[in-house]
């Protein structure tokens, strides 16, 4: 495993960290399969992933629970364990340590490494300020439950810089991929991170796991270019190039993923990428703005919706759809499997056996979705894009 500088902390953290947000799971209501989960996270370890991180939130809480399970037997101290306060969650200042001291219990831990505020866009800020949780979180720090102190964040580069200026922080949780240098806190937000010494850890690399799986246009590109590496990999190698980029956080799902994404961090290095090698990143990522409908990652932050639809995966098909709307026998038949499995999306919820694993059209337009959408995708509208795509048969260039 390679180590970076971890900002201005005084230890080197993993280039790749476990991200708990997408951990195996199983059965019909996706359960958090433990024993893979235990197995993986324990594998990532042994290669040398010194980073964990997680939240509240995911899994509907079953991540903390099963992480700190994970992590007995000696794997707590061999990692640096970040978790989250659900900032969406908190009402008053008292919240803080509600929440701080049940996901102290749930990790099985006297201590966090790092505790981050969730999601802070203008309106959580100005929240965190209202509550004066600032004193909170430096309470916590005298107390030892807490080592250093952070923030995830989903709002454009203004607020960002604004949030950066407010506080000492140790580190941010950024999104940033090479599809996303222009939004969100962008380039120019990771580098200001970088210059006041702040360690930059980097979430959604491969934007939800769009960037692992190109369209035929763009496999033409990796198949000619100068260096043989996944399409995964090329969007890691992207990040890591970067000097300041502190950690790539991957939500590792399987030991294949593991392994994969290992060996990439093991052959990475700051600027090590040529010229050609960065135009070759360039060259994808214009592909991929050309092709993508919906900037969804699949974070899963707008659900349960009330009225069934399963958001993500509903707007994974759209983007399946356009990004394989190549011509071609092949390209033919996963369009058809796609268009298959929308379908039975849809029977599976028409049958009223799975209330969340519902069809577009189901949307009653509610808007309960809306303000918790980090991208801001405007949801009721693009889910009419999906149904005019899956259930209306208009083509994906038309819509
Ligand atoms: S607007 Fe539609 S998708 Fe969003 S929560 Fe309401 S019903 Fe669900
Ligand atoms: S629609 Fe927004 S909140 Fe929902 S999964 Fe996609 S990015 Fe996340």
């Amino acid at each position: 495993m390679n180590y970076r500088k971890m900002g201005s902390l005084p230890w080197e953290v993993s280039a790749l960290g476990f991200g708990c947000m997408r951990l195996p799971t199983k059965g019909l209501l996706h359960r958090v399969d433990e024993r893979k989960a235990t197995e993986i996270l324990r594998y990532g370890i042994d290669r040398g992933i010194n980073y964990v991180d997680t939240a509240w939130f995911y899994h509907f809480g079953q991540s903390e629970e099963v992480l700190g399970r994970a992590l007995k037997d000696g794997y707590r101290e061999k990692v640096h364990l970040a978790t989250k306060l659900p900032m969406v969650l908190v009402r008053g200042a008292d919240g803080f340590d509600k929440y701080l001291d049940e996901q102290l219990r749930r990790l099985r831990t006297d201590y966090l490494d790092l505790y981050l505020f969730h999601m802070l866009n203008t309106a959580q800020f100005e929240k965190l300020q209202r509550f004066e949780l600032m004193g909170k979180m430096e309470n916590a720090r005298k107390q030892g439950k807490i080592r250093y102190v952070g923030f995830s964040f989903h709002d454009t580069l203004p607020v960002f810089r604004k949030i950066i200026d407010f506080y000492r922080w140790d580190m941010t949780l950024m999104q940033y991929n090479y599809m996303d240098t222009a939004i969100q806190a962008t380039t120019d937000g990771l580098e200001y991170a970088h210059s006041k010494g702040i360690a930059a850890v980097i979430m959604e690399p491969l934007k939800g796991g769009q960037l692992a799986k190109p369209p035929a246009e763009a496999m033409q590109v990796i198949n000619g270019a100068p260096v043989r590496r996944t399409p995964a990999d090329w969007a890691l190698q992207f990040l890591w190039n970067r000097p300041a980029v502190a950690c790539v956080l991957s939500g590792m799902g399987s030991r294949r993923m593991v392994e994969e994404n290992c060996a990439s961090a093991e052959a990475s290095g700051i600027g090590s990428l040529t010229a050609d090698e960065n135009r070759v990143i360039d060259e994808l990522a214009a592909i991929y703005r050309r092709k993508i409908l919906v900037p969804c990652t699949a974070c899963g932050y707008c659900m349960p919706c009330p009225a069934g639809v399963d958001i993500p995966q509903n707007f994974a098909y759209l983007n399946y759809k356009s990004i394989g709307a190549d011509s071609g026998f092949k390209s033919r038949l996963i369009q058809m499997f796609i268009t298959r499995n929308y379908r039975r999306l849809a029977k599976s919820c028409e049958v009223g056996k799975k209330q969340n694993n519902g069809r577009a059209s189901l949307c009653t337009k509610c808007g309960a979705c809306l303000s918790k959408c980090p991208q801001k995708i405007m949801i009721p509208q693009q889910l009419e894009r999906v149904k005019a795509v899956f259930e209306k048969g208009k083509s994906v260039r038309t819509i």
